[in-house]
């Protein structure tokens, strides 16, 4: 059945030191979650873990009721679980076609000319090398790339990276538009606190390694002072 993920008491870290501890959140099918905190939280860490890029050091990932804990990435992304990384997985000399031919099961062109639609500044640039498109147009070709794959639910590390704001503005319908209509649920790692919360259900506050905040993004963007307290949080 489809539940989404869920992550339960995650203990999760670098060389037996853990970065994050006994934290615990879910991402519901068509549910849009901003997953925000300062630098060195433990964001990163929380998503690799869920992937199966980092081996927890306790608790459990579950997907659609299913335990993945210590599954490998490739294992868990064919269950339907994707990450965009902060690095975007680009290759420079590669076209935009080359990463959906290697991205899309056996050329599914259906799925190619859905993500096309969404991401229409794309379909001009098929043929150009990723090295040469813009900061944003990576991005772009980054969460395209894990769009056709149609995962259930899609974690994306800091979109916004490098871009400027006006462009992470437009993507981010993007983002809110995939839940709706696709059902997609969609975990948005952000630094843009308010950009976030504008598209997203819920908030989650993670400060050195532990979830400090917590609730409905409406109720987040109206109560910033108990947002930017918990990223405070010693
Ligand atoms: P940022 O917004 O800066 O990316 P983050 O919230 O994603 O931060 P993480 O990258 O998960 O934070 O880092 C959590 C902690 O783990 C930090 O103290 C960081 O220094 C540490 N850390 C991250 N990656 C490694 C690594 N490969 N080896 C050792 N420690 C690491």
């Amino acid at each position: 059945m489809a539940e989404g993920l869920r992550i339960e008491g995650l203990t999760a870290g670098y060389a037996g030191i853990a970065a994050v501890r006994d934290v615990s959140l879910t991402v519901a099918p068509g549910e849009v979650v901003a997953l925000l905190g300062p630098n060195g939280a433990g964001k990163s860490t929380t998503l690799l873990s869920a992937i199966g890029a980092l081996a927890p050091m306790g608790g459990r990932v579950l997907f659609d009721g299913q335990d993945i804990t210590g599954r490998t990435p490739d294992a868990v992304s064919r269950l339907g679980l994707a990450l965009v990384p902060d690095s975007r997985g680009i290759f420079f000399d590669l076209t935009v076609r080359d990463h959906f031919r290697l991205a899309a099961p056996k050329g599914d062109k259906a799925a190619v000319e859905a993500m096309l639609d969404r991401f229409g500044a794309l379909r001009g640039l098929m043929d150009r090398r990723a090295g040469l498109l813009s900061g944003g147009e990576q991005q772009m070709l980054a969460l395209a790339k894990a769009f056709v794959t149609k995962p259930s639910v899609l974690m994306v590390d800091e979109m916004s990276l490098g871009l400027a704001p006006l462009i992470v503005q437009s993507l981010m319908p993007i983002m809110r538009r995939a839940a709706e209509e696709e059902g997609m649920g969609i975990l948005l790692v952000e630094q843009h606190i308010e950009m976030a919360l504008k598209v997203a259900d819920r908030g989650i506050v993670l400060n050195r390694g532990a979830v400090r905040f917590e609730g409905p993004a409406r109720e987040l963007l109206t109560n910033r002072a108990d947002v930017e307290a918990s990223y405070m949080a010693r």
